[in-house]
C-alpha cells in the first residue's frame, strides 16, 4: 500500500485546507470542484491565507486544479480520494457512485463530513467498496489543528485503516484518533456539547458574554475566544447546521438535547446577517465611532451592542480549577455548572461511544486546543470533591465506580492513540523537578527536559535559572503548551520599570545572556524543539541552542523593536555572527550588519522552518518535523547521534566598521522618517540598533569579542527601557496585543 497521489473533491474551506496540507507533505494532489475556476480561486485563497496554510508558498502550483466533469479521470490514478463537498447527502451519494466506478482497485475513499454517519454515507455501496471507505474528519484550519478523526466500522479493511492512520500521522503530522460511527464522533460530540452548555448556562445565569468568555476560557485551560468568541469564529450559521444534525442523530434520551434547542437570539442573528466574523459580526462586532474601531459585545437580554468590557477575575495566570469552581460568586457558580456538566456528559459516553476516556481528552486537546480534557479536569478536581460538592449532581456509572472504589488518581496512560514516544508519555515516566515556578525540569534517559510553564511561556529570571541548572546534562527544551515562548515576560520587566529599578532589569538581561551562553558553550548537547510562537527571547534561546528540531508550525523571529527595544539576550549578536558567515559578508564587511539591521529593525518573522532559513533564523543543520508528537524522539535521536563527537563551538570575534556602516543605517532611518514610515521613537530605536550592529565606537581593524557585543546589546536595552515612549509601546502591546507606532 502506498499513497503517492491524492484527489480532493470540493475546494471550499476544508478541501483547500486538506489539499494544502498534502502539498506541505510533498504529496501530489489535485483539487476538483464543480468548475475549474472555483478550484483555481481556492488555490489563490490558499496562497493568500493568514495564518498561511502552506509551509512554503512557492509550492502552491504543486496543487493541480480541475473540475469534476473534464478532469475526473485523474481519480483513476489516485491512491486516496477525499470528498470534501457541501454537507448534502444527495450530492455526496452521487459523487461516490461516480468515484467508485472510476477509482482504481484498492484505493482509499474518504469523506470529510462532520455530521453524516458512515453507515448513511456508505448505504448504497457494495461490501467490497465499503471496505475501502471511511470518514477522515479534519479540523479547520487543517494545517494548524492537530486532530484527525478516522471513523471506521467493522466493514472496513483494518489493515487499510491502520495504513491510512500511519500515513496521516507521519506525512500530514496529525494526531489520529480512530473513532466509532457515532454522532459528532469524539471531538465535536464533547466540544459542541461544551459550547452549548457554556452558552445556555450563561443565558440562564444572566452573565454578559464577556463574563462567560472570561470564565469559559483561560481559567479553564480553554482558548481565550471562550464560547461566544468561538461561535463567531466558526460561524453562527454553521453551528446551527451542526446542531440540527445532532438533534436528528442523537437518541432522545441523550442529555445533549437539553442544550441544543434553538435560541431565539441566535436565530435572529443569523437572519439579520450576523453570522460571525465572516458576516456583519456576531456576538461581538467591530464598530466605527469617530473614525475609531471599537469592539462591541451583544447584550443577551436586550440584543443591543455596547463597547466590550474587559473582565478581571482577579486570579493567578496558572489554572486552578478547584479554586475557580469553589468561588462564591457568579463566576464560580458558572464555572462549576459548566465544568460539572461537561465532565458528566463526557463520562456518560464511556464505554458506548469510546471505551478509552483518554481519547476524549486528547480529542479536546488536539481539536479544540484545550489544555486539559474533561477526565483530566476530573482528576484535577478529585473524584471525591466532584461527587460531594453538590448533592443534586446525578452521577453516572463511570463516576460512581471511581467514587465507590475511592479512586482519586484513576488517570492511566496518556496519548494512547499513538505509538510514538511523545512528550506527554515521557513526562509521566520521568523524574520531575517542580521547584521552579516558571519551568518544570524532567530527567529521562541521558537528557533533561525543560518545559516552560508560564502564560504563553514568557521568560523571566526563573525560566533562565531552570535552563542554567539543566545544562549539566544534554538538554531538550520543549513544551506541550501551544507556544514555545512568546518572548521575555514584559509584565515582569514593566514591574521593575514602574519602580525605576533599572538595576534589576540589567541584572535579569545579563542573567539571560549568561544562561544562553552557557547553553551554547556547555559540553552537553542542547536542543530546542519549538512549535507555535518562538519570538524575541524565545528565539534567543533557540538561536543559542546547538540544534533546533522544529515543528513545521512555528512563528519565529526577533520582534523586540516593535515594543521599542532591541534583542539583548544574545539575539542581535548571534544573528550578526550567522550573517557574517555568508559569502556576501566575506566580500563586504558591512553586508552582515546591514542585513541584520533590516531583519531586526522591521521585526521580521517567519511562519515555518522553510521560511526561517532564508533569514538564517534556522540553519540547514536544523531539522523540521511535521508531527509535533515526534519532536521529542527526533531530538532524542539527535542527541544520541551527536553526543560522542560533540564539541562546543568556539567563541566568535567581530570586525565591524563602526561609524562607517552606522552612517549607512542612519541614512535608511532618515529616509524612513521622511516618508513617515517611522516616527520619532522608531528613529531612536533604530539608532540604538545601528549602534550595536556597527560595533559601537570601533573601527574595522579592531577585534571585538562576543562579550563586547553582549555589553553593547545590554547597554542599548537598558537605555531604551528607560524611555517613556518604549514603555508606552510595551503598555499598548500588553493591553491590545498590537504594536504602537510612536
Ligand atoms: P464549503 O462550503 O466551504 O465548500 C464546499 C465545496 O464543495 C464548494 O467549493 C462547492 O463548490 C463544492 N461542491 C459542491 N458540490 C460539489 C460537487 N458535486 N462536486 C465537487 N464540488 C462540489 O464547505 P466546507 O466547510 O469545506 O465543508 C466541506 C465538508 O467538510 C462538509 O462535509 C463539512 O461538513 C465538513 N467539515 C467542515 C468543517 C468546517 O469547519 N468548515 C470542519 C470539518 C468538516
Amino acid at each position: 500500500m502506498k499513497i503517492s497521489s491524492v484527489v480532493v473533491i470540493g475546494s471550499g474551506t476544508m478541501g483547500s485546507g486538506i489539499a494544502a496540507q498534502l502539498c506541505n507533505a510533498n504529496i501530489p494532489v489535485t483539487l476538483l470542484d464543480l468548475k475549474t475556476e472555483i478550484s483555481e480561486k481556492a488555490k489563490k485563497k490558499i496562497f493568500e491565507s493568514r495564518p498561511p496554510l502552506l509551509i512554503d508558498k512557492s509550492k502552491v502550483d504543486n496543487i493541480k486544479a480541475g473540475n469534476i466533469d473534464e478532469d475526473f479521470d485523474i481519480v483513476k490514478k489516485a491512491d486516496w480520494i477525499v470528498e470534501a463537498v457541501v454537507e448534502r447527502i444527495d450530492i455526496k451519494h452521487n459523487l461516490y457512485e461516480k468515484i467508485l466506478k472510476t477509482r482504481k482497485k484498492d484505493s482509499i475513499v474518504s469523506s470529510n463530513t462532520s455530521t453524516i454517519p458512515l453507515k448513511i454515507l456508505s448505504a448504497k455501496m457494495s461490501d467490497e467498496d465499503r471496505k475501502d471507505f471511511c470518514i477522515t474528519h479534519f479540523f479547520n484550519p487543517v494545517r494548524y489543528m492537530g486532530l484527525l478523526e478516522i471513523v471506521s466500522e467493522t466493514t472496513n479493511d483494518v489493515k487499510k485503516i491502520n495504513f491510512l492512520k500511519n500515513f496521516c500521522e507521519d506525512n500530514l503530522g496529525k494526531g489520529v484518533i480512530i473513532c466509532k460511527d457515532t454522532p459528532g464522533f469524539l471531538g465535536n460530540r464533547v466540544g459542541v456539547y461544551a459550547m452549548q452548555v457554556a452558552m445556555t448556562e450563561a443565558i440562564k445565569m444572566k452573565l454578559g458574554i464577556e463574563e462567560a468568555d472570561a470564565v469559559f476560557g483561560r481559567p479553564m485551560g480553554i482558548p481565550k475566544t471562550g464560547v461566544f468568541g468561538l461561535y463567531d469564529l466558526i460561524g453562527i450559521d454553521l453551528m446551527a447546521d451542526v446542531l440540527k444534525s445532532f438533534l436528528k442523530e442523537l437518541p432522545k434520551t441523550d442529555v445533549f438535547h437539553e442544550v441544543v434547542q434553538e435560541i431565539p437570539l441566535v436565530k435572529n442573528l443569523i437572519e439579520t446577517g450576523y453570522t460571525g466574523r465572516k458576516g456583519k459580526g456576531g456576538f461581538y462586532r467591530m464598530n466605527k465611532k469617530d473614525g475609531k474601531k471599537i469592539l462591541e459585545a451583544i447584550n443577551l437580554n436586550t440584543k443591543d451592542y455596547s463597547p466590550s468590557k474587559k473582565i478581571d477575575l482577579n486570579i493567578d495566570e496558572k489554572i486552578n480549577l478547584k479554586e475557580l469552581v469553589s468561588r462564591d460568586d457568579k463566576y464560580g457558580k458558572y464555572a462549576w455548572s459548566v465544568i460539572s456538566k461537561i465532565i458528566l456528559y463526557s463520562s456518560s459516553l464511556i464505554p458506548n461511544v469510546t471505551k478509552d476516556y483518554n481519547n476524549i481528552d486528547e480529542a479536546m486537546r488536539l481539536g479544540f486546543n484545550w489544555v486539559k480534557g474533561p477526565f483530566e479536569m476530573l482528576q484535577e478536581l478529585g473524584v471525591k470533591f466532584f461527587v460531594e460538592k453538590d448533592p443534586q449532581l446525578k452521577i453516572n456509572e463511570f463516576i460512581k465506580k471511581l467514587y465507590d472504589k475511592k479512586l482519586e488518581t484513576f488517570y492511566g496512560k496518556r496519548q494512547i492513540y499513538t505509538n510514538l514516544e511523545t512528550l506527554g508519555k515521557v513526562k509521566q515516566l520521568a523524574k520531575i523537578n517542580k521547584d521552579n515556578k516558571s519551568a518544570i525540569t524532567y530527567e529521562h534517559k541521558n537528557y533533561k527536559i525543560v518545559e516552560f510553564n508560564t502564560k504563553a511561556n514568557t521568560l523571566d529570571y526563573d525560566s533562565m535559572d531552570a535552563l542554567k541548572k539543566a545544562s549539566d546534562k544534554n538538554m531538550i527544551i520543549i513544551n506541550e503548551g501551544m507556544q514555545f515562548s512568546a518572548g521575555v515576560n514584559l509584565n515582569y520587566v514593566m514591574d521593575f520599570a514602574k519602580e525605576k529599578n533599572w538595576k534589576a532589569i540589567e541584572k535579569f538581561i545579563h542573567h539571560f545572556q549568561m544562561t544562553c551562553r552557557q547553553l551554547k558553550y556547555s559540553d552537553n548537547v542542547v536542543i530546542s524543539a519549538p512549535s507555535g510562537l518562538a519570538l524575541g527571547g524565545g528565539f534567543e534561546v533557540l538561536v543559542q541552542s546547538d540544534y533546533v528540531v522544529s515543528h513545521t508550525n512555528i512563528v519565529t523571529g526577533l520582534v523586540e523593536t516593535l515594543v521599542g527595544l532591541i534583542p539583548a539576550g544574545g539575539g542581535t549578536t548571534n544573528m550578526l555572527f550567522r550573517w557574517m558567515q555568508s559569502q556576501e559578508a566575506k566580500q563586504d564587511s558591512d553586508f552582515a550588519p546591514q542585513k541584520v539591521f533590516d531583519i531586526i529593525g522591521y521585526g521580521k518573522t517567519a511562519s515555518s522552518p522553510t521560511e526561517a532559513i532564508p533569514f538564517k533564523f534556522l540553519l540547514e543543520k536544523d531539522k523540521s518535523i511535521m508531527n509535533r508528537n515526534k519532536l521529542l524522539s527526533a531530538s532524542q535521536d539527535l542527541i544520541n547521534e551527536k553526543k560522542d563527537g560533540y564539541n562546543a563551538p568556539k567563541q566568535p570575534t567581530f570586525k565591524l566598521s563602526g561609524s562607517q556602516v552606522r552612517d549607512k543605517m542612519l541614512q535608511i532611518l532618515e529616509n524612513l522618517f521622511k516618508e513617515k514610515k517611522i516616527l520619532e521613537h522608531g528613529m531612536e530605536v533604530g539608532k540604538k540598533l545601528a549602534f550595536v550592529l556597527s560595533g559601537g565606537n570601533t573601527t574595522i581593524d579592531k577585534e571585538l569579542s562576543e562579550d563586547d557585543m553582549y555589553a553593547l546589546e545590554l547597554e542599548a536595552f537598558v537605555q531604551l527601557i528607560q524611555m517613556e515612549k518604549t514603555q508606552a509601546r510595551i503598555k499598548h502591546t500588553l493591553s491590545t496585543g498590537k504594536p504602537l507606532v510612536n
